[in-house]
């Protein structure tokens, strides 16, 4: 592990009183009581407008009566981005079984999908009689933009597969005439959302100049679609929607899984992102190692927020390691062998200066005044920075 002194320069070291976020998020602030920002902008602007009871099932029965309405003759009237992991598994459940919707389900091969999360798809398609379309990325492409981010040295390695899945399914959407798109997104899990500098944001400009100073092919059928393009283009003008029907139920991990387990014959897997080798090699290993950044702060942190964990079962978890070094060696040979780089380039590649989203072409600026422009009308009430 790095030295939190490295990372963190001159500040020293400090851990919320209430969640487990501490100062490896170099913005992180902290009230009088030692309570973080995320715990503070939880209670002040999501807990007010958050109803999981009776008044949320009646809300979310009303966004079900008016996607059915609008949709009306239509083979599909909504669809769904899955990944076979719990979120979208169990937004599918809810968007069937109890908004009584038609979706399509819409899924991305990037080529790092495990069996098991395959399967756990297959299994939903096949026990709720739906539609499947996968989209597949081009391999060669897909290869080319990761190795370009790693050479980057940037802490954001899952900006590749996460813009293709959010790309692929709204271009799909609009293509397709689809005006509903519903979304895992979900306050009970993610409401403390992983920190600006751990993630960045969704900013074309970045990918284009990374891939520009670092890739050797060209992007010819990988799919794009900027932040404007989303926000200002396919919701502004034609007329797209975005539904997270997770926030208007009890949506409580362990529940769920079992509901999935009895459903559909789920399987689960150790950790909300491991689905995908990449990921759990990138989030366990790369970005705890080489930046001192450990996600699943932001999601533990998440639990305690929702009463699904207390402080100390997060604290004694988080001490754990990810996952164990044999495995994380297994998965960094199986990578580097995919993406076409024998294990010393590999190595050699990950080690470099590290590097921030400052150190590339980026619309920053633009992109967090649209953010905050959603944050003051209501649209988005997680802390975002
Ligand atoms: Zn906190």
């Amino acid at each position: 592990m790095t030295d939190s002194k490295k990372i963190l320069g001159h500040r020293d070291y400090r851990i919320c009183t209430n969640c487990i976020m501490d100062t490896s998020d170099p913005q992180i602030s902290f009230n009088e009581q030692g309570e973080c920002d995320f715990c503070t902008s939880f209670k002040q602007n999501i807990v007010p407008s958050w109803h999981t009871d009776e008044r949320g099932y009646q809300e979310l029965m009303k966004i079900a009566k008016r996607i059915k309405e609008e949709s009306k003759g239509r083979k599909y009237d909504c669809i769904i981005g899955v990944s076979g992991g719990v979120d979208s598994s169990y937004l599918t459940y809810i968007a069937t079984k109890v908004m009584g919707l038609k979706p399509l389900l819409f899924t991305v091969d990037s080529g790092w999908n495990l069996n098991v999360a395959v399967e756990n798809i297959e299994k939903i398609v096949k026990t709720l009689k739906l539609d499947l379309y996968t989209e597949v990325v081009n391999w060669q492409e897909m290869k080319d933009l990761q190795l370009a981010f790693l050479k980057a040295q940037v802490p954001y390695q899952d900006t590749p597969q996460d813009h293709v899945i959010f790309a692929g399914l709204y271009n799909y959407a609009v293509k397709k005439g689809i005006k509903y798109v519903l979304t895992g997104g979900n306050y009970s899990t993610e409401c403390v959302k992983p920190p600006f500098e751990w993630t960045y944001i969704n900013d074309l400009a970045l990918i284009k100049d990374i891939h520009k100073k670092f890739g050797k092919t060209s992007l010819k059928t990988f799919p794009t679609c900027s932040m404007l393009k989303n926000r200002l283009y396919y919701r502004g003008i034609k007329g797209m929607k975005v539904v997270k029907p997770l926030d208007y139920v009890p949506y409580e991990q362990e529940t769920a899984l079992k509901t999935l387990e009895e459903e559909f014959g789920y399987q689960r897997y150790k950790n909300k992102h491991y689905e995908n080798i990449f990921t759990r090699w990138y989030e366990g290993y790369y970005l705890p190692n080489k930046f001192g950044y450990d996600k699943r702060r932001c999601y533990f942190s998440s639990l305690i927020l929702t009463g699904q964990m207390t402080r100390e079962e997060a604290l004694a978890k988080i001490a754990e390691n990810p996952y164990d070094e044999k495995q994380a060696k297994e998965d960094q040979e199986f990578i580097a062998k995919k993406l076409g780089v024998s294990d010393s380039e590999f190595e050699a590649i990950i080690t470099g200066d590290n590097k921030t989203w400052r150190d590339y072409r980026n619309t920053a600026k633009l992109l967090n005044f649209f953010i905050h422009l959603a944050q003051k009308v209501g649209i988005e009430k997680r802390n975002f920075r």
